[in-house]
């Protein structure tokens, strides 16, 4: 019996879906239901049946899951980031280590079994960076908050649990000094109004704080006094100004300028000494990206003569935090700030360019070219976004044949997807190690080693 719209059926949730839904399952039908927990019997509504699987609402709670918690945050609903709010860590952590177990099993067709997650040291207030957008509030003044799933509705959230306080605290601070000198909050539809975003970063060892506003256009009335306020109050270590005209959902514009201070923060990660602005990607949450890094070098197990091979290397510090390791690093990635500080890295730590050498290039591209001109990595690290790697990229991973292959993904999907492929061409799947790098959301990490049959 085919499901149908407005249905109330009773439900018992099995397991988490990648959108950090509960299922379960009526009939043989998967039934997908926001905020539902794995354990949680319930009186659920169908909203909207499709042709093998629908979408529930959780109407009554019958009984609870055993990992079931009341949600600590307001507007963890409507705002949609926290979407395991209602789940204590533990039950989260066991959730996620089945769902990344699914991936790999549906869709990487391994039978191999994942080791449980690796937890993140803080489950709340651990994020490095945040980018909030700016809408105008129902009083019409500049507000902050996060966009209401799948719209551009802001959900006010003055208190985030998962960033430090001080950003709650100076992004309100900062819309207050808007509205007091007439600063207005860009408006998509009719492309008028300043600002556009708050791009917070925080060193997290350092403890050096910066903030970029994100302005439609090049400027905005009383920067410079407006910088300044929130530069005293906050210790603010550097203040920027992004210029992004541009009609588009993509935050920052390619053009940004220093208002206060040296325009980048420091921060060590596994040793690596960083800077970084605004441009350049970084793992969110510091402490966890030990935890991952830890991983990642145990996993490429390099030898004293090994050449590594970092693939979307970011500001190289994958490779650059296991280069005592080996004799020679080469990283590639694609936003030109994240190669420059990647070579300012490698000549901070001393390292000669022989020793570690950066491209700005496309990660498949510069594969295929490696493995025309004959290279012979011993270790590739692969750390694609989340889309995955395209098959040129495996392809020439494949003709390089190195001895270890250490794919590292933000989504269990694709990377299923292409460790199955270099599965089906000589790579043996050895581990599979999630790792919780974003607690109480629905994303979770994964490192998968894969060695070369022998
Ligand atoms: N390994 C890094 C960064 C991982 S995030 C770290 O641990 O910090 C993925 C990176 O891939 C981003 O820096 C992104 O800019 C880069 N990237 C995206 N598409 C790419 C491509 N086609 N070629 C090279 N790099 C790419």
């Amino acid at each position: 019996m085919p499901l149908t719209k407005n249905q109330l059926v009773t439900l018992s949730i099995e397991s988490l879906s990648s959108d950090g839904s509960g299922v379960a399952h009526c009939d043989g039908q998967a039934v997908f239901v926001p905020g539902a927990a794995p354990g949680d019997v319930a009186a659920i509504r169908i909203i909207k049946p499709m042709k093998s699987y629908a979408f529930g609402r959780l109407e009554r709670l019958l009984t609870p899951g055993p990992g079931r918690v009341p949600p600590d945050c307001k507007v963890c609903v409507p705002c949609g980031g926290c979407s395991l709010r209602h789940l204590s860590y533990e039950a989260e952590c066991a959730a996620k280590t089945t769902f990344v177990q699914d991936a790999f099993t549906r869709l990487g067709g391994l039978t191999l079994a994942v080791e449980p997650i690796l937890p993140s040291p803080l489950a709340d207030r651990y994020r490095n960076k945040v980018q909030l957008p700016v809408g105008a509030g129902e009083d019409g003044l500049p507000q902050t908050g996060f966009f209401a799933g799948r719209s551009h509705r802001i959900i006010p959230c003055p208190d985030c649990k998962l960033q430090p306080e001080w950003m709650n605290e100076l992004a309100t601070r900062t819309c207050a000094l808007f509205a007091k000198y007439g600063v207005t909050s860009y408006d998509e539809e009719r492309l008028t109004g300043h600002i556009r975003h708050l791009y917070i970063r925080q060193g997290w060892q350092s403890g050096q704080r910066l903030l970029c506003f994100v302005v439609n256009g090049r400027d905005f009335p009383h920067a410079q006094e407006i910088a300044a306020t929130l530069q005293q109050e906050f210790a603010l270590t550097t203040v920027l100004l992004n210029q992004n005209g541009g009609r588009t959902n993509v935050i920052l514009g390619s053009e940004t300028r220093t208002l206060f201070g040296p325009g980048v923060v420091e921060d060590v990660l596994a040793g690596v000494p960083l800077k970084m602005g605004v441009h350049e990607f970084y793992q969110v949450n510091t402490p966890a990206a030990e935890v991952l890094y830890a991983k990642i070098r145990e996993f490429a197990a390099l030898r004293p003569t090994d050449f590594l091979l970092d693939l979307y290397c970011g500001m190289g510090t994958i490779g650059l935090s296991m280069q005592a390791d080996c004799a020679r690093l080469v990283g590639v990635e694609l936003v030109p700030q994240a190669v420059e500080e990647a070579k300012a890295t490698a000549a901070r730590l001393g390292l000669a360019p022989e020793r570690a050498t950066f491209y700005c290039i496309d990660a498949g591209q510069a594969a295929a070219h490696f493995a025309e001109a004959g290279e012979k990595p011993d270790v590739i690290v692969l750390d694609p976004p989340r889309k995955g790697c395209d098959l040129a990229t495996l392809d020439a991973v494949l003709a390089m044949a190195p001895r270890t292959v250490v794919m590292v993904s933000c989504n269990a999907a694709t990377a299923a997807r292409d460790v199955k492929y270099l599965a089906q061409n000589g790579y043996q799947p050895q581990k599979i190690q999630p790792v919780d790098l974003f607690p109480r959301t629905k994303h979770v990490e994964s490192i998968v080693l894969l060695a070369r049959a022998e």
